[in-house]
């Protein structure tokens, strides 16, 4: 059981600078109907719940909230908004939460993911050399030992495929044979598809850790490749 909220001293700037930012988040419009903290996986953790969060940035417990690392334990999964009757806005919060801790003290292991993927394109620090050798690796013993995918295609930067599919990297890493599973799918339905080597790993850790300009190299990488290398029309995220 949560306990009750203790108003010490009030202090309403961090609402008013996350509003400036977000101004569709409408907080001032709960309800306190806890809705929301019924469906989140993160409730109760560390004493805190989104309604309670919202609670006391309307209360204006900004030192609270800003101390308290419930924030990192939030998935963004976005589950709250869907929910709330208000629509309102509790990721974009805790975004801005994590983006006004300074950039060294957030937690390492979030913030060696993110620095890794800028410097090789995926979060489990694999170059894309290694990515492509361990697809077709792969690949080539799907078609050797799997009956019934002989001809199973599989690629990175093939130009011009109407999807380009990103792969989460801990699968390349840590177990290559999970790749499999969706390649056969995407054989069945005879889909045109490829990988890209550009920023190829679907997770993104600099936007989970609300690192603006990390996430926005990623993607403006990623995009670019995809634009100008490989032409496709679409993209398939599969985070
Ligand atoms: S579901 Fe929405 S209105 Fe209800 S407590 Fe949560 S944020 Fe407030
Ligand atoms: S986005 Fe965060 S607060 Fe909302 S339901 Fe998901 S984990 Fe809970």
């Amino acid at each position: 059981m949560a306990e009750a909220i203790k108003i010490d001293e009030l202090d309403i700037e961090f609402k008013d600078e996350v509003l400036g930012k977000v101004p569709a988040a409408n907080f001032d419009l709960c309800l306190t109907c806890g809705t929301c903290t019924g469906g989140c996986a993160a409730s109760e953790l560390m004493d805190m719940d989104p309604r309670k969060l919202i609670r006391m940035l309307n209360l204006g417990m900004d030192d609270v909230i800003l101390k308290s690392n419930w924030k990192w334990v939030c998935s963004m999964c976005q589950r709250c908004v869907a929910a709330c009757p208000m629509k309102i806005n509790i990721p974009a919060l805790v975004f801005n939460l994590r983006a006004a801790i300074p950039r060294e003290k957030r937690p390492k292991g979030i913030l060696g993911s993110c620095d890794q993927h800028i410097r090789t394109g995926s979060a489990m620090g694999a170059k894309k050399e290694d990515f492509e050798f361990t697809v077709l690796d792969v690949a080539e013993e799907i078609r050797e030992s799997h009956p019934g995918f002989e001809d199973l295609e599989v690629s990175v930067d093939r130009e011009g495929a109407v999807m380009v599919l990103n792969q989460n990297s801990r699968e390349p890493v840590t177990e290559p044979e999970e790749m499999g599973p969706l390649w056969k799918i995407l054989h069945s339905v005879g889909a045109d598809w490829t990988y890209p080597s550009v920023m190829w790993a679907g997770e993104n850790y600099c936007m989970f850790m609300a690192d603006n300009e990390g996430w926005k190299y990623i993607i403006e990488e990623f995009a670019y490749h995809i634009d100008n290398n490989l032409k496709s029309p679409m993209v398939v995220n599969t985070e």
